[in-house]
């Protein structure tokens, strides 16, 4: 935690004499980074390297519309980072804080006078299925989405490892194409890290309503040939199995520069790592979270392109407002919209609307305070509750929950 207090206590943003900017990472962060970056004004010179092979693609899309559509459509769009070096299929593997220099894998090496670490986040695998014969994957590139998609055919028999978004996301994809999807998840509810338990149980219910087999509480101890083996001595049967118990930190690369990180590179709200002229964005930091007062990671799409947008503005502009968004992300299963603002977890929730129309809002509070709030099938409500999240306030528990009440007055209301 020290370089957490540490981060904490910058709060100035010295101006960058700035030439050259490398960007490590081809994803949504790097992408958005370089975009802004020219969108500021910087005419000066933009190097991005990335160890996939692929153009910058969008992750989103590979658990959804990827999976039943495939085609090309999840490519990003980096039109507006003109003028900027695309390295493609060749990692990064050291820093030299010292001469500002990174090196790369193929013996180039790049000057910089600003690094950029985009690097991302990688899945976290499971030992029970090590030298095992049944086919496993992650899902994490366009690499796994293919090969996962090349086995959605109907029959067959997926088993999903993992209870998180990504993982029902694939489940509800494959059961709408005729696969037989069976969920294993060691805790007692889904979306354990990342919902309430209205959220969790509705999603539950939606799964089984679509056929999917979940098995909660269970743990996955083996494999075979013919399946998976559980803790209760249960074997699912499975012709493929897909693993996803979430992600670590991509953050070899500053370890071995020796800035401070613990799964997650720590930054400050102008995404300044413990290294001077080295900034870090997206799913590879640990950052201070506006609402719990955290230093955690926060891995959703939104995060990795506005944090991005906003170090870039600052590293150009001092005065720029530094990155402090709550965080949000959204999730598409079957027909349902879920999205979730702040904290979804607290030791109250409160519904408005009814939860079994499938178009309700759950606000979640800890000790009396208003802390998140998760909307399925109600886009409009999401910018409001952004604002009143933001704000600190917590309306009153009747308001909260009073249908009749527009959701705009109950988050710009002043008498909170
Ligand atoms: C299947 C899937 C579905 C998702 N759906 C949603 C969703 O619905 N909503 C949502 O909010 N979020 C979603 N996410 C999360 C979202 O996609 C991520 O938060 C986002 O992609 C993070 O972007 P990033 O640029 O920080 O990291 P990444 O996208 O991981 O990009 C990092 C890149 O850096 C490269 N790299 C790593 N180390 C090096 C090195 N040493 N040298 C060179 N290159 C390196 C990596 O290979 C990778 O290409 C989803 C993620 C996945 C995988």
């Amino acid at each position: 935690m020290h370089s957490a207090i540490l981060l904490q206590g910058l709060t100035l943003m010295p101006a960058v004499n700035l030439e050259t900017v490398a960007i490590i990472g081809g994803g949504v962060a790097a992408v958005s980074f370089a975009c802004a970056l020219r969108a500021g004004g910087f005419n000066g010179s933009i190097i991005a390297v990335s160890d996939e092979p692929e153009l910058a693609y969008d992750r989103p899309p590979l658990s959804k519309t990827f999976m039943s559509e495939g085609g090309d459509a999840v490519r990003l769009d980096t039109s507006r980072a003109t003028n900027v070096e695309w390295l493609h299929g060749v990692a990064a593997i050291s820093i030299d804080g010292r001469q500002r220099r990174v090196h790369l894998a193929d013996g180039r090496s790049l000057p910089y006078s600003a690094l950029v670490l985009a690097t991302g986040a990688k899945p976290r695998p499971l030992a029970a299925l090590a030298n095992v014969e049944l086919p496993s994957f992650t899902l994490r590139t366009l690499g796994d989405a293919r090969g996962i998609r090349a086995r959605l055919v109907a029959g067959a028999r997926m088993v999903v490892i993992g209870g998180g978004i990504i993982g029902l996301e694939l489940a509800s994809t494959a059961s709408r194409m005729g696969v037989s999807v069976s969920v294993v998840e060691a805790l007692p509810r889904l979306m354990n890290r990342c919902a309430g338990d209205v959220l969790a149980s509705f999603v539950a219910a939606q799964h089984a309503q679509n056929g999917v087999e979940l098995w909660l509480g269970k743990q996955v101890i083996g494999c075979s040939l013919q399946g998976v083996l559980l803790n209760d001595g249960t074997t699912v049967p499975a012709d493929f199995v897909v693993v996803g118990i979430g992600v670590s930190a991509n953050d070899g690369l500053a370890r071995s520069a020796e800035i401070a990180c613990d799964d997650g590179i720590f930054v400050d709200r102008y995404g300044r790592t413990t290294c001077p002229q080295v900034y870090a964005v997206g799913d590879v930091t640990r950052q201070r979270n506006p609402v719990s007062g955290h230093f955690e990671r926060i891995e959703t799409w939104t995060n990795a392109q506005n944090q991005a947008m906003a170090v870039a503005r600052c590293l150009l502009d001092p005065t720029a407002a530094p990155y402090d968004e709550i965080p949000y992300y959204w999730s598409d299963q079957y027909d349902q919209r879920i999205q979730v603002l702040g904290i979804p977890q607290g030791d109250e929730e409160l519904v408005r609307g009814n939860a079994g129309n499938n178009a309700f809002i759950v606000f979640h509070l800890l000790r009396d305070r208003l802390v998140g709030a998760t909307c399925i099938n109600q886009p409009k409500a999401v910018a409001p509750l952004r604002r009143l999240i933001a704000s600190g306030k917590t309306p009153d528990r009747k308001k909260m929950i009073d249908i009749d009440l527009d959701i705009r007055k109950l988050a710009d209301d002043d008498q909170q």
